[in-house]
């Protein structure tokens, strides 16, 4: 059985992948290999993606997914961004930052959101395709829902009534972000 690295160690991330890629791949983790996290140095969600693939694949010497992705608000001037990690490590966790980001949010007319995903896979021949997708939201007035990981329960996507913590993992894992670009990223590269 081929093997691919999903080059992540966050587990949400880790679980919508391994949902996406085809069964005939045997999905490894870099927790499993205790290959640690790389310095995630890039500007851009892009850079980032690609910088860990790189990364991954260095350490492992196999095909490699890796994804970056973050939260972006518009009346945040699109932060956090690619800080969307560190500002859950900054402020304690994930709950703590949501906390910071809806009293940010107080007074802000403008709730939009936007979760970008960029995604990027690299095997013995070199970077073969990074790929982004992106879905467009706004940011509840409060906490809601204890599904998903993340920001989760602070999304609630354009068409939708509730967040992605109150949404079923199968419906949210075939709408959000992630989804989308992996669509992109299947058809350049068909073994996924
Ligand atoms: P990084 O890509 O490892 O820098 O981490 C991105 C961070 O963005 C994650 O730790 C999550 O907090 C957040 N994030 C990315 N995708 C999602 C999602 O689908 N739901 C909730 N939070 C997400």
């Amino acid at each position: 059985m081929k093997k691919i690295l999903i080059g992540t160690h966050n587990k949400g991330k880790f679980k919508e992948i391994s949902f996406l890629i085809s069964k005939k791949l045997k999905k490894l983790s870099p927790i499993k290999l205790q290959i640690p996290s790389p310095k995630e140095t890039g500007k851009t969600f892009h850079s980032n993606a690609r910088l860990k693939a790189n990364y991954f694949y260095k350490l492992s010497g196999m095909p490699v997914i890796s994804d970056d992705s973050g939260l972006c608000i518009k009346a945040l001037k699109e932060r956090p961004g690619i800080y969307s990690a560190r500002w859950a490590k900054k402020y304690g966790n994930f709950h703590k930052a949501m906390k910071f980001i809806l009293r940010l949010m107080k007074n802000k007319k403008n709730r939009t959101a936007t979760f970008v995903c960029s995604l990027s896979y690299k095997s013995h021949l070199g970077i073969k395709a990074t790929v982004v997708g992106k879905i467009k939201g706004t940011i509840s007035n409060h906490i809601i829902g204890k599904k998903g990981f993340g920001y989760d329960p602070i999304f609630i996507p354009y068409g939708e009534k509730h967040t992605f913590g109150q949404m079923s993992k199968s419906k949210k894992i075939r709408m959000d972000h992630r989804y989308i670009a992996f669509k992109k990223l299947k058809k350049k590269i068909k073994i996924l």
